[in-house]
């Protein structure tokens, strides 16, 4: 494989310092050309020196100081705001862009990739669930791979490799969180502190609450429609706490294909940077021994409501999953800070959803619409103090 050139999006977070790591082991397979970053300038500047980046982009623009004198003399351009991070993604020499941005913040700068001709290394479902259909359609049309990042959408893209046969179903599997097996009543007063708590990975809060809360979930089903031209029929989820095997494929015939492994995101992220090669690496690997027993349970999504409307939102389609994914960003980030409980994220998001009207075949500016107008319904839903 010939160097990739490489638009980290998101690179301070976990995906991103993960995709860093990968990066740093096979330094004669990658250059990097772009770093970004929200507001953490300190790990920013330290990676831009480190990779030596053409640019790197801090999206708050009060921050845009600190970052700039701290690169003076690099030669490293130093840009700030959301249009400069859309923008970036175009530098003539990027082959891909790994996007690793949590929400849907990351949706215009994919769009902006794709139509440059750039693969994308997706790690932000969230850009898929906003507008999956607009999206697919454009990487189509600008022959460009949409590499899954997500470790079961990973999982499902490796089983597909060498196949031009038709899917039966998938299963997603999922770990359940840390409040698998619980009720409603126990759920009522559950902290932030006790939601952060994964069982198997180590996340971004915002991916890590939606774990819990099972919407992650919900947005994975979603993805993988889009990713692999699926009905909600097709799709399955099934609760499968250990976390190794990462999803399932099911042909025509009956037979299943699974993909493997401990629970690392660095083994999805190293498989979309070098997809097709696999590269030998020295990660810990799986011993059987050592995992006796893999489990499987049905989802409880009526304890879990957010797994239910995710899947309502996505056979009624048109800006439901638009809505349904901005309303999770605000409840989520309202919980995070301690103002609405757990089990009141699922009632502010339904709340959005009856509030806003549905807008079929909707366009870029309508999802951009949608989302600010849905941000709006739920922010005011916390503000009521009745969640
Ligand atoms: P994170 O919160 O750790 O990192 C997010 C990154 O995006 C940071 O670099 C941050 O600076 C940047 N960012 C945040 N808000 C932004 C905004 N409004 N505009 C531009 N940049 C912004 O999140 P994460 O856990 O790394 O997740 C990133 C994405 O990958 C999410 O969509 C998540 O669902 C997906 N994902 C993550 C994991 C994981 O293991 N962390 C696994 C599968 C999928
Ligand atoms: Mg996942």
């Amino acid at each position: 494989m010939e160097k990739r050139n490489l638009a980290i999006l998101g690179s301070t977070g976990s995906v991103g310092t993960q995709a860093l790591e990968v990066v740093r082991s096979f330094p004669e397979r990658f250059d990097i050309s772009v770093l970004t970053a929200n507001n953490n300038y300190e790990t920013l500047i330290a990676q831009a020196l480190e990779f030596r980046p053409m640019a790197v982009v801090i999206l708050q623009n009060d921050l845009y100081s600190p970052v700039e004198e701290a690169l003076s003399g690099t030669g490293i351009q130093v840009l700030s705001g959301a249009d400069a991070l859309s923008e970036v993604v175009e530098l003539e020499q990027i082959n891909v862009v790994l996007n690793a941005i949590v929400g849907s913040a990351g949706l215009k700068p994919t769009i902006n990739a794709i139509q440059k001709g750039k693969d994308i290394a997706l790690a932000n479902k969230e850009t898929l669930v906003v507008a999956g259909e607009l999206v697919m359609g454009l990487a189509n049309q600008h022959g460009v791979k949409i590499l899954p990042v997500d470790s079961e959408h990973s999982a499902i893209f490796q089983c597909l490799v060498g196949e031009s046969n038709p899917i039966e179903k998938i299963y997603l599997t999922a770990s359940g969180g840390p409040f698998r097996g619980k009720n409603r009543d126990e759920l009522l007063f559950v902290t932030k502190d006790q939601a952060l708590k994964h069982p198997n990975w180590s996340m971004g809060a915002k991916i890590t609450i939606d774990s819990a809360s099972l919407m992650n979930k919900g947005l994975e089903v979603i993805e993988a429609k889009w990713l692999f031209g699926l009905s909600p029929e097709q799709i399955d989820v099934i609760i499968h706490p250990q976390s190794i095997i990462h999803s399932i494929v099911q042909f025509e015939d009956g037979s299943m294909k699974a993909q493997m492994g401990l629970p690392d995101m660095k083994l999805p992220i190293q498989y979309a940077l070098t997809y097709p090669k696999r590269y030998a690496n020295n990660y810990p690997r799986f011993d059987f021994m050592a995992h006796k027993e893999l489990t499987f349970e049905r989802p409880d999504m009526e304890t879990f409501h957010n797994l239910k409307l995710a899947y309502q939102a996505l056979r009624e389609g048109g800006n439901r999953p638009c809505v349904l994914n901005a309303a999770n960003e605000i409840a989520v980030e309202a919980f995070l800070r301690g103002e609405v409980s757990f089990l009141g994220m699922s009632e502010i998001i339904e709340e959005t959803l009856c509030q806003i009207k549905n807008v079929d075949n909707p366009n870029l500016s309508d999802y951009m619409a949608c989302d600010e107008e849905s941000r709006l319904v739920a922010r005011n839903l916390v503000l009521s103090s009745a969640y």
